[in-house]
């Protein structure tokens, strides 16, 4: 039997569904618990909908993001998680120690992913390096489950397509992106309403914060690597929280003959202990980072970012680290070096 089908046996079979997928959440990530979730509810299963983090302002607008909580309640109701958009378990956060590996009550777990790390965890995979976003494979396990394509659950999906392909400018940009969201948009989206919210509006305080990570730019001597720095610091003075840095590392990607792009970014939840700093005034303070990586397709950064206990795909892939800001930024220049 076909991974799909049985998957779809799985869930016809099951009672409480827990859906989740990856902190700091994405449109794909949020698109993807959305579409999931409720189209699980159309076939009457009881369903929690779970991420760990705060869903960003920019997608608040989608249909039923307040049924996602931050907080699980009852370890061991639920019969199967669905993890999603996530290319190791570890990235849905606490729930994975908290509910997934509690006993008794371990739930069968669905992985279905896009990343070309995935670690094939959990007990049935569906998992297609070959698709866009998360949204492209739920869309075709939704067509599959025989459950009616509504406006919300369509909005979810084109969100997660447009979000993850860049707005279909992305390497990742396939045919499918296309076709599924031509038919999103019979099935009623309004992708000038999802645009307004996704891309429509930045607050001074970003307007602010993006002028700061511009002035952070550094040039590898080679000038193949580009490297951008958002301190704690930066995020207090411009009143901005972390979500406010997505897609500033289009900004250092798009230099010519840049090959990789890297966003070095101060978690804000990180060492609460660490005073915050300026990167180029202290920079032997130890902190927490998220590093983002964005390759222009000759450069497979996934591999790079998993040397560093991450992952990705081939053109975007991030990890997470412990560091001083100098020694992960020298530690980081020197990956300049083997660029052809
Ligand atoms: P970001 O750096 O957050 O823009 O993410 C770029 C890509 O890398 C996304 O597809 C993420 O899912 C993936 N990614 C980011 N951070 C990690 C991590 N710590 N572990 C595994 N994958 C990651
Ligand atoms: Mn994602
Ligand atoms: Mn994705």
């Amino acid at each position: 039997m076909q991974v799909m089908e049985k998957i779809i046996r799985h869930l016809r079979n099951s009672e409480h569904v827990l859906i989740a997928s990856h902190v700091n959440p994405d449109g794909d990530a949020i698109g993807s618990l959305i579409a999931m979730g409720l189209s699980l509810e159309a076939l009457n299963k009881k369903v929690t909908f779970y991420n760990e983090s705060k869903i960003p302002t920019v997608y608040r607008f989608l249909p039923s993001v307040e049924r996602i909580v931050q907080h699980t309640g009852e370890t061991d109701t639920y019969d199967t998680a669905v993890v999603l958009d996530c290319g190791d378990v570890k990235r849905i956060g606490n729930l994975e120690t908290e509910t997934l590996n509690a006993s008794p009550g371990y739930p069968t777990v669905i992985n279905i992913d896009h990343h070309t790390t995935n670690t094939g965890f959990g007990n049935l995979q569906l998992i297609d390096t070959s698709a866009c976003a998360t949204t492209e494979i739920i869309y075709r396990l939704i067509g599959k489950m025989g459950v009616p394509m509504t406006s919300d659950i369509a909005t979810s999906i084109y969100t997660g397509i447009l979000t993850d392909t860049g707005s279909f400018r992305f390497s990742n940009t396939n045919k499918a992106a296309f076709e599924i969201c031509n038919e999103m948009l019979a099935r009623g989206v309004d992708p000038y309403n999802v645009a307004k919210h996704v891309y429509g509006r930045y607050s001074m305080g970003r307007l602010k914060l993006l002028n700061m990570a511009l002035d952070s730019l550094e040039i590898s001597y080679n000038g193949k690597l580009s490297m951008m720095t958002v301190t704690w610091d930066m995020l207090e003075e411009t009143g901005t929280q972390n979500e406010d840095v997505d897609g500033f590392i289009n900004y250092a990607r798009r230099i010519e003959d840049v090959k990789i792009a890297v966003l070095i970014q101060e978690c804000r939840n990180g060492n609460k202990s660490c005073p915050p700093f300026r990167a180029k005034e202290i920079a032997d303070v130890p902190g927490k980072f998220h590093v983002s990586l964005r390759s222009d397709g000759a450069v497979d950064v996934a591999e790079i970012a998993a040397d560093f206990g991450g992952g990705g795909h081939r053109t975007a892939a991030g990890f997470n680290i412990e560091s001083t800001i100098s020694e992960l930024k020298s530690g980081i220049f020197t990956l300049a070096d083997s660029i052809a």
